[in-house]
């Protein structure tokens, strides 16, 4: 048996890679779901701000185990969008964070 590739081999083999690669590269290219934004304070009052800011929310929480859809403040939204929060006033993303977080109990 011949174990030696033809240069003919080499390049069909070659193009059905390539033929893959690209079409691997156009199911890579859908449209990737948007990260949820609720860091839009534009209707609050600045005294609400400012709350919200001393009590250092953040749209991602940076603490392991701690989000504001595992605090017992946290009223959650329709799926996939911001809720709100008994504490901090204004839109409030489930994956978020601030210093009140209270974890809810079971
Ligand atoms: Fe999120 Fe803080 Fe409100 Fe808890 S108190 S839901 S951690 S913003």
């Amino acid at each position: 048996m011949d174990d030696k590739l033809s240069r003919r081999d080499v390049l069909q083999r070659g193009a059905a890679f390539g033929a893959l690669a690209l079409v691997g590269t156009a199911a890579c290219g859908k449209e990737q779901p948007k990260a949820l934004s609720c860091a839009d304070t534009t209707s609050l009052s600045s005294a609400d701000v400012q709350v919200r800011t001393s009590l250092g929310y953040m749209d991602i929480s940076n603490q392991p185990g701690k989000s504001c859809s595992g605090c017992q403040q946290f009223i959650p939204g329709p799926p996939n969008a911001c809720g709100t929060c008994k504490v901090v006033k204004g839109p409030i993303n489930p994956q978020g964070y601030c210093k009140s977080f209270v974890a809810k109990t079971a």
